[in-house]
């Protein structure tokens, strides 16, 4: 996509952003993007201007997820103007991927391309007014993660929803997620299970595809608040596949419950 320069009236970067949270996970595929994206979704509902920041060098999924394509991105006075979703402008994205020529790329770059290229990205961004800032990081624990944090200035980051499976909860990647938070001194808000159990859509019976409640028994074992669980859903899937809007799909669910009680502690 192209650059362009724009004349926008847009307050550079983080000035008037209200709350920022990162989103975690200790491995991909475990459905962060998606996470993040419906919590984007949840609180454009509830009636706030939500921003997300997609920094998932791996596979900056997000503009997929939302149908927005590879735009081009326009840089005005105070940095790279953010792409809105809505007319509104209630919700707003940046995506590394609009950035890249090629997004497979990044998966050869060694890491000091990619945390320079983070911290271009992360201070770099005319959010304007927004009450949460939504980061999308890469999955694991790694320099990216270090940058991005070295570049939202820690006292700007409020805390961590982290993102894991049932399965995933028993392979330490979350305790790892967990200690690099801790260690960090980022707050962990929350604890969101995803992939919890499948909802039959002929009877509505939930089996347990992996076993579950890992990762309510992981928040309690590290005193973090357990958001709530998030099933299997086919539909959610193919939506997501066939950049359909899926905000139909979880207007009752765990989403808003999760970010109620996130709403709360910010
Ligand atoms: P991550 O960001 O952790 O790599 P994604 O959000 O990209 O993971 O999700 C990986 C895949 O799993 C995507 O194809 C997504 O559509 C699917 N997925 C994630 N969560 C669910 C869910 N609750 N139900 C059905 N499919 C899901």
């Amino acid at each position: 996509p192209q650059i362009q320069n724009m004349d926008q009236s847009n307050d550079g970067s983080l000035a008037q952003v209200r709350h920022v949270v990162l989103v975690l996970s200790g491995k991909g595929g475990v459905g962060k993007s998606t996470i993040t994206t419906e919590l984007a979704l949840a609180l454009r509902h509830a009636g706030k201007k939500v921003g997300i920041l997609d920094v998932d060098l791996c596979g900056p999924s997000i503009p997929r997820m939302l149908s927005v394509g590879r735009p081009d991105v326009h840089q005005c006075d105070s940095g790279w103007v953010p792409v809105y979703t809505d007319a509104q402008k209630s919700l707003a994205l940046m995506s590394i991927g609009f950035l890249m020529e090629d997004p497979d790329e990044a998966v050869v770059w060694r890491g000091p391309k990619k945390t320079a290229l983070i911290a271009q990205f992360v201070s770099d961004v005319a959010w304007g007014e927004l009450d949460v800032l939504l980061v999308d990081t890469p999955p694991g624990t790694s320099d990216e993660h270090l940058a991005v944090l070295e570049n939202l200035k820690k006292h700007r980051v409020d805390g961590a929803v982290l993102v894991t499976t049932p399965q995933a909860v028993s392979t330490g990647d979350v305790r790892r997620e967990i200690t690099f938070c801790k260690k960090t001194g980022v707050r962990i808000l929350g604890i969101i299970e995803n992939m919890s159990g499948f909802v039959c859509p002929h009877c509505s019976e939930c089996s347990n595809i992996f076993s579950r409640g890992g990762g309510e028994e992981l928040a309690k074992l590290t005193g973090s608040e357990f958001l709530g669980s998030v099933p299997l859903d086919p539909q959610l899937s193919r939506c997501i596949e066939e950049g359909e809007d899926f905000t139909q799909l979880f207007s009752e669910s765990t989403t808003f419950s999760a970010i109620s009680s996130i709403s709360q502690t910010l």
